[in-house]
């Protein structure tokens, strides 16, 4: 998960960035408005911190000009009592906001929240992987060929997400194993073998394309 941190205190700054790196997240600062806009438009976060009182840009200003292209979640730093800005900030379509000084358990249990009710929501961009003219998305759990749906047990399914997303990575029999049928399957590495013979006869006989390759002694890999 990457946070982006806009807020110009220093001090704040860092404190914030070393427990949320505790925590796992990437951390990206910027300590001015005008640069942590244009970062939060790269479109590269997964949740973002906004100080309100900023240089160049203030952060009300900040989120209305972002929510014109984005719906990335927002969390407003503000003031103590600066009702008004918190008032204003959920207008402009703030997820959250945050009263400085703040606990920084308290700040973690709202960046969980608000990306809960982000993922939630299903207004994240579709996630569609492809290679040979099959695409697969994630979320609707359909895969097509040729713009031709395609039934799938889970398990080809997950075989054949494995493959996509690692596209033009070599992958183990061990590895595939894992991914697909999860750590604590104790079965033998070839049903992998099983599971590509499945799918090359729903995809690769029936459609005339060559999608999943075997590398001898490694395993598979489905390239560009
Ligand atoms: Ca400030």
């Amino acid at each position: 998960m990457n946070i982006l941190l806009i807020e110009d205190e220093e001090k704040i700054a860092r404190f914030v960035e070393l427990e949320l790196k505790h925590e796992g997240y990437s951390v990206t600062k910027s300590y001015d408005g005008r640069e942590g806009l244009e970062l939060a438009l790269s479109g590269c976060y997964d949740l973002i911190l906004l100080d309100v009182m900023l240089p160049h840009l203030n952060g009300l200003e900040v989120l209305r000009r972002l929510r014109r292209s984005s719906e990335v979640p927002v969390i407003l730093l503000t003031a103590r009592d600066a009702v008004m800005d918190k008032v204003s900030g959920l207008d402009a379509g703030a997820d959250d906001y945050i009263t400085k000084p703040f606990a920084i358990e308290e700040l973690l249990a709202r960046i969980r929240v608000a990306l809960k009710k982000r993922a939630g929501t299903g207004t994240q961009p579709t996630h569609e992987l492809e290679a040979a003219g099959v695409t697969l998305n994630e979320e609707r759990h359909e895969v097509k060929c040729q713009e031709k749906p395609i039934e799938l047990t889970n398990r080809e399914f997950e075989l054949l997400h494995a493959l996509l997303k690692n596209k033009n990575i070599v992958m183990s029999r061990e590895k595939l194993m894992d991914l697909v049928c999860g750590y604590d399957f104790a079965g033998e590495t070839n049903v992998i073998d099983v599971y590509v013979r499945y799918l090359r006869s729903k995809i690769d006989d029936k459609f005339h394309i060559r999608l999943i390759q075997t590398v001898r002694g490694v395993g598979y890999v489905i390239r560009d």
